[in-house]
This record gives structure tokens, C-alpha cells and sequence, in this order.
């Protein structure tokens, strides 16, 4: 017994009375204490590891990355591809630098850097650019936020400082810091910063060069002070400092415009180099798909933010045939998701053939694009679903919606069209 009492941890040396539990090995005794401060240490170990950071990551090979888009986003699979491709490499890096960090690539030889790919966008609004970024952070399972670059100003003007955009990141990752740092930022209407004018020398624009010089500094890869409340308006609040270096950005814009710049850029080509034979046949419809990094250039996106920003994709205009898809197929499309709504309430809702396109026809006619596919079932199921929930008298299991062109039209005539309209 007295020898019980003598025994003593290991690791810090208290006495068996000075613990709350002193366990016993074959040489030697550690205590309480001690045990839960190795734990935190492997822990700390651990989550700086390049190993650990790959499992977090949920990281799925390019292959897989768009198959997973493709559950969610109908068509752009020229997009899908170069952003899966983009999305890959760029965690890859974030993966080796935390394995170098923590000194574990030691005979990594070559010694390359990889530099970081941000990604930019070009697609009418509304044709899947968001909804991509998005996917793509709920499959990482990362932090994601959006930032509005119509509202940053330059530091001191009205208007947000491009900083406010790590304020939503952080408010995403619920303020964990080394979350945040991981997460993704989907920087809308980028274009609506470009330069107004070709000329550089022109009065600095607020809302343009200045914020893209802001901007550069975020998209590089720096530590960066936070306001956690975002705004001027809590000057008190203490800064919190990220660093942007593992975050990736992608940018997304309509670049109204932009097809003129590509044609002209194009025509220029084919004069200086092409002969007649080899000659490329240039598809006047749709000269997005051509769209490179000199016409962001020319469209007024400094030469940095263009050099900080790579990987350039484009999206396809929608057309009737992917709108019809994007009400039925994605995994979450909204028509799926007004059957489940109905089936709650053991109602079986079915739409006769011919009314998605009809839907999708009509999204066309009225300028509504894919967001407005929504508010249009919205306007079409609304009696219905005000009130079929309280009809009584027949059984539960009999009750069904059957909505035909003859239904939606009566309904679509009864709704205030620029109702429809989403912003
Ligand atoms: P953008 O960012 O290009 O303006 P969004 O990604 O916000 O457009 O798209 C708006 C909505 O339209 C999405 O939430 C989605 O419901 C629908 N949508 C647009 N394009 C597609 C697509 N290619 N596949 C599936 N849904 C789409």
C-alpha cells in the first residue's frame, strides 16, 4: 500500500494523492492531467497534418467532383470540368503546403511552388454561377459565403471595404478562424467593377480600379485585419486576422459586352495568322466559349486581377430544353421539391406532359430565366397549396393535384408577371 502511495506520474511528477486518477503502465504512471494535455497535443499535431486535412476535406478526385455537379447543375459541362479541374489542384496545394508546413515533405526535391488558381466565371446571370460555387463548398464541406462586389468601395468611401467579405467567410465558419481559412468566396458581378474607360489615366473610379487594386491584395493570398462585425460602424471591435492564402475565390460576372471584345479579338487572329484551310470555324452565336484572359483585359479588369484570377470558364445561355431539365432533373429541382411539399400533406401532385415546357417557354417569353422557374410554380400551386390542405370529406389517400397547360395558363394569367421577376 505504501508503495501505492508513493507512486507518482511520469510526465509532471505529482504524487498519486495530488490526482484525480493516476493510470499505470508497465514502467512507469501518468496522471489525469497529463493524459488530456498529450491529447490536445496529438490533436494540434494532427489537424496541421497534411493527412488530416485531406480526410476534413471530404477531397474527391476531378472525375468525381463533376459527377457531383452534375446532380445539382443541369448542362455547362465545359465549366464543370474546368472548375472540377480548378477545385482539385487548388486543394491539392493547400494540402502540400500544410504538409510542409509541418515539415513533413521534407524530400519533396524539386521544391516546387504551386502557385493558387481563383477562378473567373463569364455567364449571363442566372445561368448557374452561383449555384456551382455553392455546390462545390457543400460537397468540400467547407465555409462559403457571397460577396456583391457592386457595394465594395475603395478603404474610406461609402460602401463596404473588400475586407467585409472575410466578415461573411468567418460569420459562415461560425467564427473558427482556421475553417474560415479553408473556406470559399463567391465574388459576384465582378465585371461591374471593371474599369469604366480604356484609359488608365482617367480620374480613379471609386467603385472600379480602386476596389480591384483592394481586391488584389485578397486574392493574392495575405493576411488580412477582420472586422468580425463587419462595417465602420463597430470601431471598437477587435480585428481578426485571416489569411487568405488557402482560400479560394472564384469570381462570376455577365460581362455584357464581352462578345464584341472576343470578336474583335478573334477577327484580329484569323487576319494575322490563319490561312484559308486551316481556318477555325467560329461559332457567331455563342463566342463566350472563346472568351480568354486579354478580353477580360479589354472589358476593364486591371492586368493583376486578370493574373490572380486564371482559370477562366465560361457558361451557355439557357435555352428552353435545359430549362425543362433544370425544373425536373436536379437532385433538389423545384418541381421534386413541390411534389414532396404536397405528399406531406398526402396530396399526389402530377403535371401532365407538356406543361414543363410550357413553364419553361414562358420563362423565355417573360425574361425570367432559370430563377423565375420558382416563383412560377410558386404562382401556379399557390391556390392549391392554400387550399387543398384544409379540404375535407374525402379520404387522405385519394387526393391528388393534376396540373395540365389548361390549369397553368388560367393561374399565370391571374399573376402580376414582374411579380415573377427575381433580383
Ligand atoms: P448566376 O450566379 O449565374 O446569376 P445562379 O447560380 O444564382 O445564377 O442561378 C439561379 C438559380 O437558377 C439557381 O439557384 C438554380 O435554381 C437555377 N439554375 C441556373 N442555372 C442552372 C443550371 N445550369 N442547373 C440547375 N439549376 C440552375
Amino acid at each position: 500500500m505504501a508503495k501505492r502511495e508513493s507512486e507518482q506520474c511520469a510526465f509532471c511528477g505529482r504524487k498519486r494523492k495530488d490526482t484525480k486518477m493516476l493510470i499505470s503502465g508497465i514502467q512507469a504512471n501518468i496522471c489525469d492531467n497529463c493524459v488530456s494535455q498529450a491529447y490536445d497535443i496529438v490533436n494540434e499535431e494532427l489537424s496541421q497534418s497534411g493527412e488530416d486535412l485531406q480526410q476534413s476535406l471530404k477531397l474527391k478526385r476531378p472525375k468525381e467532383i463533376k459527377a457531383y455537379l452534375d446532380q445539382y447543375v443541369i448542362g455547362q459541362d465545359n465549366a464543370k470540368r474546368i472548375l472540377s479541374v480548378a477545385v482539385y489542384n487548388h486543394y491539392k496545394r493547400v494540402i502540400e503546403l500544410s504538409k510542409r508546413k509541418g515539415g513533413k515533405d521534407k524530400d519533396n526535391e524539386d521544391d516546387v511552388e504551386i502557385e493558387k488558381s481563383n477562378i473567373i466565371l463569364v455567364g449571363e446571370t442566372g445561368t448557374g454561377k452561383t449555384l456551382m460555387a455553392r455546390s462545390i463548398a457543400k460537397m468540400l464541406d467547407v465555409p462559403f459565403c457571397i460577396a456583391d462586389a457592386t457595394v465594395l468601395t475603395e478603404a474610406g468611401y461609402v460602401g463596404e471595404d473588400v475586407e467585409s467579405i472575410l466578415t461573411r467567410l468567418l460569420q459562415a465558419a461560425d467564427y473558427k478562424v482556421e475553417n474560415a481559412e479553408k473556406g470559399i468566396v463567391f465574388i459576384d458581378e465582378i465585371d461591374k467593377i471593371a474599369r469604366k474607360s480604356d484609359n488608365p489615366s482617367i480620374t480613379r473610379d471609386v467603385s472600379g480600379e480602386g476596389v480591384q487594386q483592394a481586391l488584389l491584395k485578397l486574392l493574392e493570398g495575405t493576411v488580412v485585419n477582420v472586422p468580425p462585425q463587419g462595417g465602420r460602424k463597430h470601431p471598437e471591435q477587435k480585428m481578426i486576422q485571416v489569411n487568405t492564402e488557402n482560400i479560394m475565390f472564384l469570381a462570376g460576372g455577365a460581362f455584357d459586352g464581352i462578345d464584341k471584345k472576343i470578336a474583335s479579338r478573334l477577327r484580329t487572329n484569323v487576319i494575322g495568322f490563319a490561312n484559308k484551310d486551316d481556318q477555325e470555324v467560329v461559332d457567331r452565336d455563342n463566342l463566350l466559349q472563346y472568351v480568354a484572359p486579354q478580353d477580360l483585359k479589354s472589358f476593364g479588369l486591371i492586368p493583376e486581377i486578370v493574373g490572380r484570377l486564371p482559370v477562366v470558364t465560361y457558361l451557355n445561355p439557357l435555352d428552353k430544353d435545359i430549362l425543362v431539365q433544370i425544373l425536373t432533373q436536379p437532385k433538389n429541382s423545384v418541381v421534386k421539391q413541390f411534389v414532396h411539399l404536397f405528399k406531406l400533406d398526402n396530396i399526389r401532385l402530377e403535371f401532365k406532359e407538356g406543361v414543363f415546357e410550357y413553364i419553361a417557354d414562358k420563362a423565355i417569353e417573360f425574361g425570367l430565366g432559370a430563377r423565375g422557374l420558382r416563383s412560377m410554380l410558386e404562382a401556379i400551386l399557390n391556390d392549391a397549396m392554400y387550399e387543398m390542405p384544409s379540404q375535407s370529406g374525402r379520404s387522405e389517400q385519394e387526393r391528388e393535384l393534376i396540373v395540365d397547360i389548361k390549369y397553368v395558363r388560367e393561374k399565370l394569367q391571374k399573376t402580376n408577371v414582374t411579380k415573377l421577376k427575381v433580383a
